[in-house]
């Protein structure tokens, strides 16, 4: 059978050769589907199907400079899914965004929403730019030029964007603006992640680093651990690092190292998060120049001697030649794809709980949900309401994948995928395939 052959020939928890490290993100997402299709004995069709984006759209982004001179900027959208209901994921601005990257993430979305149980498929967006060298008024520009591009792909029935790296309100803001200057008619519910006066919610800032808090807590008691007994290593102090981060150490947790793109900072008796957010907020968003804290790098920051090592910048950090020096007991991915599938097996074999990134981050999915249903109903939850809703859900989900990952005996990872795979898979069933 194709499929069998498929998996047999991968022997994905076997060291690989270099190129499993390499970062291809849609490879590494394949390595996990490919594992739990076999425990699901999934069916090759449904197993190509499920496998395979929807749609690609690729779209060449005109923009006016602020010098008069005319820029091409690439635009990528990529509906995986949308069987179990509209495709949702955020858009990222970065220069190095790659195809098989925004597809990979696009993949994760479904799985995503499927584990959380929100009624979305997957879809993730990329433009190829670098939004640190562009002023408000080009990056605006760009914004506005990749919605009017994608004016049939987005919509609150069709296909949701929200924010993602180096994506934020604001820009948001601006999608939600194009879209409905064409719509003729304010269209809050096409974006998730804009400002609260525009129809956002309370809490969707917070969400994703909450819902790192949340697992974390669960995979804590899971151990045996408690918070006050905790030290915390955070990669990434962007929007999931810092709240995750803030989150744990307002639960007890100490935070002894965070990083950002100007390094490690650590400090044994404990960082003031707070303290750091604020001096990062005063200083172009970096931590450049921060004093009460020791520099370190980033492999020492992933292998420092802590409890629990948050992954929450970006894909491909902790490989196989980081993991064997890992000492953290819990590891909780902010960021999607943080771990490399050859990386996961020595983490497995040395007794690390990894959270995978489709069930820690997806707090900001969840809120997402709650935001497009506000909007539709135009009916607004308090931030307490939001609150209880996402940690609810996330605690559920959380449970769901341990009890998957036992009755398998596998990794978390993998019980995620078999969780999120089979119910996209029976909604197909369901469905049937339209001829
Ligand atoms: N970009 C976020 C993620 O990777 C959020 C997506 C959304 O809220 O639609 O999960």
């Amino acid at each position: 059978m194709p499929f069998k052959r498929t998996v047999y020939d991968r022997a994905i928890y076997q060291e690989p050769g270099p190129s499993l490290d390499r970062d291809n993100p849609f490879q590494s997402m394949r390595e996990r589907f490919d594992v739990a299709a076999e425990i699901l004995e999934l069916d090759p069709g449904f197993y190509e199907y499920l496998l395979t984006p929807a749609r690609i759209h690729i779209t060449a982004v005109p923009v006016v400079m602020d010098d008069g001179r005319i820029k091409l900027f690439e635009g990528i959208r990529v509906i995986h899914n949308e069987i179990l209901g509209p495709s949702k994921g955020g858009i990222r601005y970065a220069p190095d965004v790659t195809l098989d990257e925004v597809k990979a993430l696009a993949a994760w979305m479904t799985w995503k929403c499927a584990i959380v149980g929100v009624p979305f498929g997957g879809a993730k967006g990329g433009v190829i730019c670098n939004p640190r060298e562009m002023s408000p008024g080009e990056l605006e520009r760009l914004t506005r030029r990749y919605t009017a591009n994608l004016l049939d792909v987005f919509g609150p029935d069709r296909d949701i964007p929200a924010p993602d790296m180096n994506t934020n309100e604001q820009i948001m803001a601006w999608i939600l603006d194009t879209y409905s200057m064409h719509a003729k008619r304010t269209e809050n519910a096409v974006v998730t992640g804009k400002p609260i006066m525009l129809g956002g919610s309370e809490g969707r800032k917070e969400a994703t680093g909450r819902g790192v808090m949340t697992v974390t807590l669960s995979a804590m008691d899971r151990l045996g651990l408690r918070a006050a007994q905790c030290s915390v290593a955070v990669q990434g102090f962007g929007n999931v690092g810092s709240i995750a981060a803030l989150l744990l150490a307002e639960q007890g947790c100490k935070i002894v190292a965070v990083s950002d793109v100007t390094g490690g900072y650590y400090n044994e008796n404990g960082l003031d998060v707070q303290a750091m957010i604020d001096y990062a907020e005063a200083n172009n968003r970096t931590l450049d120049g921060y004093q009460n804290a020791q520099k370190i790098s980033n492999e020492e920051l992933l292998t420092l001697d802590v409890d629990i090592l948050v992954p929450a910048a970006k894909e491909d950090q902790i490989t196989r030649h980081v993991a064997p020096d890992v000492k953290a007991k819990i590891i909780a991915e902010g960021a999607n794809g943080p771990t490399t599938p050859a990386a996961d097996a020595i983490l497995k074999d040395n007794g690390v709980l990894v959270v995978p990134d489709i069930l820690a981050n997806a707090g900001g999915v969840t809120v997402s949900y709650f935001e497009w249903v506000q909007d539709r109903q135009g009916y607004f939850w308090s931030l307490d309401r939001v609150n209880r809703r996402l940690d609810r859900l996330i605690r559920n989900a959380f449970d769901k994948v341990y009890d998957e990952a036992e009755k398998y005996d596998v990794s978390m990872r993998i019980g995620a995928y078999v969780l999120a795979i089979d119910k996209v898979a029976s909604a197909l069933r369901l469905r049937g395939i339209y001829a």
